[in-house]
């Protein structure tokens, strides 16, 4: 849609680790031979024993993934112990509260007796090598401290985001079968508590494998205490030795599991081990956001998510980097929250997502500036297509037209990132992730598997693994093959459309399962989203297909307008004139329905899969809504839904 090309910022590439010609002769040598290219980036983590073995994967049959192999390293020590000497004084974790008068610093020493301490404590539980942790906090340190406390003794977390409701944690303590939950007694989030004991209490009432809670008292409120199974973990700690020695782990041994966030259908148990997934999440950390020693950097993602776990925690630790850990939200205690917490800590690099975006350009310029984000160098995208109109904004508002966005596309599965921009060595184009990340080979297949040789549209796939990718569904690896593997005989199926243009760039057009079939041509939602996105009046929308006579498909439109904006008649014949000239006749809606909020994710993600079932009226059977992050929505859109012709 957008053409625009943005050129790399000259001072910018003067500074970054990667110029666009180092860029094309790295990325060549990464895929010319891989092995030679891993076996020496694999160096940069601290090993055990050091790997003779770099890659043995095999795509086919029964599909298995093995980076490093014979390598052995422990992942806590990685980001924590390899830092004291030089940096133990360093802050690693900056922790801003909900309330804005609280805030702290945490160094690396520091860090590395609390993990520590927990460790310990874990092991006087009997938590051993291999234990399934499940963890339900809310953003604190001791979220960070309790997934490294776990790497330390080589027991595997689960981290489940402490917005989930107790059935959506009974379902992940079961499905990975563990023993042990760490929790707190609330979580504050916008001014409001979070009765995260009391939703452990409750999911725990069917979940008679779980012998221990250990409970951070995070604000001290009221909470139930099972005697026997209960402990504090301010008391477990302190009773705990404050030295730990890392436990020695084979690369392949397992790290963690996380759940994906349910947009395309029932959650995933995603696992990931330990060599490879800390190599590539150190290393495209350092790359892609073009971290430097002395940048204080900031991911407002959750922990519960991937990209709080690679890019909040192991990527950022790895390298010794200060990552920014903030326990609200970005309207409260108003919409100029993100940008005051910038100026507060001098923030130099800020990755967030578009529906965060989107929402904050809702409220308009006035929040952002009333801040001077005058430290911020970088600005970062991720977790679905960001369309070009929330692009240009938080380029020209949030970035005063200096700093370059980084719109990273990846996936729990992917460990880290794939595709993106290098702020150094990539020209810009808003709303494309642009290029592959070094060792990355992705393709564009048409429906029956055939490569594009050309640009074009088509499904997303890649040829070849990387060291950070996921190696099996937990507990189910007949899951794992026909989800990702079966698709496209030798290939790693993303679930993703996509266009390659003429320059290489990729577009994520959308899920594969959203794209619409108007008369015989085939459209991702993104565009027309995009295309909605950029009418004045129009803060968000999702687009879906339904059954129609004459067309195969129709474009049913849902669109959530600005604040202050009332709907009419006359605003729908508008925006359908609008996407008609912005993309063509074929793109037209032929029903808008006003939606005052979107069916999303917990992580922000709109669920298109539940759309469709409105639009096609079968809003009696909505799937898997367990990861729904406000139910009501959906309600009011049932409630409103167009009558089609
Ligand atoms: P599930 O797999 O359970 O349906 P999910 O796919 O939403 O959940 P994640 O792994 O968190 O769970 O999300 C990955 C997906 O998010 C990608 O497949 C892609 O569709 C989308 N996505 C992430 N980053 C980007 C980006 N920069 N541009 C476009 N899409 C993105
Ligand atoms: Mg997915």
């Amino acid at each position: 849609m957008s053409e625009q090309v943005l050129p790399v910022l000259p001072q910018f590439a003067a500074k970054a680790y990667v110029d666009q010609a180092k860029y094309r002769q790295m990325y060549q040598a990464s895929i010319d031979d891989p092995v030679a290219f891993w076996a020496e980036h694999g160096k940069r983590v601290d090993w055990i024993k050091p790997y003779t073995q770099v890659k043995d994967v095999d795509f086919t049959g029964d599909v298995h993934i093995r980076w490093f192999h014979d390598g052995v390293l422990n992942v806590a020590a990685n980001c924590i112990d390899r830092h004291l000497a030089r940096r133990g004084d360093q802050t690693a974790i900056i922790w801003e509260g909900d309330d804005p008068a609280e805030s702290k610093h945490i160094t690396y020493r520091e860090m590395h007796a609390q993990v520590c301490r927990l460790a310990n404590a874990l092991k006087t539980q009997g938590v051993k090598k291999g234990d399934r942790v499940t963890i339900y906090l809310p953003m604190i340190p001791e979220a960070a401290y309790a997934m490294l406390a776990c790497a330390r003794i080589g027991a595997i977390h689960s981290v489940v985001f402490g917005g989930f409701s107790p059935d959506s944690l009974v379902n992940r303590i079961e499905d990975c079968g563990s023993s042990i939950v760490i929790t707190a007694d609330e979580g504050l989030r916008g001014g409001r508590k979070v009765p995260l004991k009391a939703n452990a209490d409750a999911a725990l009432k069917k979940c008679p494998g779980v012998k221990t809670v250990i409970v951070v008292k995070r604000t001290g409120g009221a909470i139930n205490w099972v005697a026997g199974r209960d402990l504090w973990y301010h008391e477990v700690c302190a009773q705990a030795a404050a030295d730990c020695p890392p436990e020695p782990m084979n690369a392949e041994d397992p790290l963690f599991i996380l759940y994906t966030s349910g947009s395309t259908g029932k959650p995933k148990g995603v696992l990931h081990t330990s060599g490879g997934y800390l190599v590539f999440t150190a290393m495209t950390h350092q790359y892609v956001f073009d971290y430097h020693d002395g940048d204080v950097y900031w991911c407002t993602a959750d922990v519960g998510w991937v990209t709080g776990h690679s890019y909040i925690v192991y990527g950022p630790l790895a390298n010794g980097a200060t990552t920014l850990m903030f326990e609200g939200i970005p309207n409260w205690p108003d919409s100029s929250r993100f940008w005051q917490v910038i100026d507060k800590h001098k923030v130099n690099t800020f990755y967030t997502a578009p529906t965060a975006i989107r929402a904050l350009m809702r409220e308009g310029e006035a929040p952002v500036k009333k801040a001077s984000r005058a430290s911020l160098r970088l600005l970062g995208s991720v977790g679905e297509p960001i369309n070009p109109e929330a692009w240009l904004w938080y380029h020209r508002v949030v970035g005063d037209g200096r700093c370059p966005i980084v719109d990273t596309w990846w996936q729990t599965e992917t460990g880290g990132i794939l595709i993106t921009p290098l702020p150094g060595a990539t020209p810009l184009k808003p709303g494309s992730a642009t290029l592959p990340f070094f060792g990355i080979k992705p393709a564009v297949v048409d429906a029956n598997g055939a490569e594009l040789q050309a640009p074009g549209t088509g499904n997303l796939v890649l040829t070849d693994s990387w060291p950070g990718q996921m190696r099996t569904v937990y507990g189910d690896h007949q899951r794992f093959i026909d989800t990702y593997f079966s698709t496209y005989k030798g290939c790693y199926f993303t679930g993703d459309g996509c266009r390659r243009d003429e320059d290489g760039y990729y577009w994520i057009t959308g899920r594969v399962d959203d794209v619409i079939n108007v008369s015989g041509h085939r459209m991702g939602t993104a565009e027309v989203e995009s295309a909605l996105v950029a009418h004045p009046k129009v803060a968000e929308s999702a687009v879906v297909g339904y059954p129609h006579d004459l067309k195969g498909q129709g474009i049913y439109a849902y669109v959530t307008l600005k604040a202050g904006i009332e709907p009419s008649e006359e605003l729908r014949k508008e925006l359908v004139a609008h996407v008609r000239k912005e993309i063509g006749p074929i793109a037209a809606p032929d029903l808008i329905q006003w939606a005052p909020g979107l069916p999303k994710t917990r992580s922000g993600k709109i669920m298109r899969r539940i759309l469709r079932k409105i639009a096609e009226n079968e809003h009696g059977n909505l799937g898997d809504t367990s990861t729904l992050a406000d139910p009501a929505v959906v309600d009011d859109l049932v409630s409103n839904r167009m009558n089609r012709s």
